[in-house]
């Protein structure tokens, strides 16, 4: 699994940072959180492949975080053989896209599924065949969600021993055992997965969480995260500001951060008011709240590595 941040920027696009975007990459399929203005630009340069594209979850419908939906809409469209795509977001969205699908007046070459928030959602936006997609309100200046991409669970450890000593030699029936298949043995002994795999273990999770004040469903959505990106807008000293717009600075971001419990964080929507030298600072505050933080930069790729499991 890698995470791409496609761009760090909040509010307005500068020539050196990009809008909010993130992209995850799970065996061949992109799973993109936000798509701000211009969002294929950085897409490109990160040479990510569009066909693959199988959701855009979009957190609020401020500009920074929407406008570049349709323009990877029709990106996608010049690919033949384009995946169905699923649009999640807040109430709103579907006439967004359908406004701009109609008012633009461009084609498509896929299905497109678009899943909006309401108060009867449960947790769970999104589920295929490899990962679930997970959504919460958090507490912005206006209706906003956070995300998390939980990978599926992966079956046990397999256990060679066991399986010989049950009475099956290695070979294509250790590889059913490994998918969850039961099998049968030459002196006709039924053996089952449980017998021969220890308990499931935990894929990856990452959480994309932006704009937003410290609220419970922002520690929620992070809440053992092996990789969380967070919006850590301003420095302390414009911590009032951040408040009244409904951000977090750094040192608020961190500390949700090592409160919930996560293995690392990223900051990113950061304030066009900081250049890029001055991401130092950010990070700098954010670090003596919590260790493993750094400050996310334009095109920043990530790999998550699966939890430590005691005994793997
Ligand atoms: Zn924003
Ligand atoms: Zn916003």
């Amino acid at each position: 699994m890698e995470c791409i941040l496609i761009g760090t920027g909040g509010m307005m696009p500068m020539p050196y940072r990009m809008l909010s975007s993130m992209a995850v990459r799970l065996n061949g399929a992109l799973y993109l959180f936000d798509a701000g203005e211009g969002t294929q630009i950085n897409w490109k340069k990160a040479r990510l492949g569009v066909r693959g594209l199988k959701v855009i979850a979009v957190t609020h419908l401020h500009a920074d975080h929407c406008l570049g939906i349709p323009g990877m809409m029709m990106f996608k469209a010049q690919m033949e053989e384009s995946a169905p795509l699923v649009i999640l977001g807040p109430p709103g969205i579907g006439e967004f896209v359908s406004q701009c699908r109609r008012l633009l007046d461009f084609r498509l070459n896929y299905p497109v599924t678009v899943i909006e928030w309401s108060p009867e959602s449960d947790g769970l936006a999104f589920c295929d065949e490899q990962a679930k997609i997970l959504w919460q309100p958090v507490q912005h200046t206006r209706f906003c969600l956070g995300y998390r991409l939980e990978e599926l669970d992966r079956p046990g450890k397999f256990s060679p021993e066991r399986a010989q000593e049950l009475g099956v030699e290695r070979g294509p029936l250790w590889g059913r055992l490994q998918r969850g298949q039961s099998v049968t043995t030459p002196s006709q002994r039924t053996v089952e997965p449980s017998e021969v795999l220890g308990p499931p273990r935990r894929g990856r999770h990452v959480a994309f969480v932006v704009d937003t004040r410290p609220a419970p469903g922002v520690y929620a959505l992070c809440r053992e995260a092996d990789l969380a990106f967070l919006e850590g807008m301003f420095l302390a000293e414009h911590g009032q500001h951040a408040e009244k717009k409904g951000h977090m600075t750094a040192v608020e971001a961190a500390a949700v951060a090592r409160r919930a419990q996560v293995e690392r964080v990223v900051l990113t929507h950061i304030s066009p008011r900081y250049e890029n030298f001055e991401l130092k600072e950010l990070e700098d505050e954010a670090r003596r709240e919590f260790e493993p933080v750094r400050v996310g930069r334009d095109l920043d790729t990530f790999a998550v590595s699966f939890p430590e499991v005691p005994g793997d």
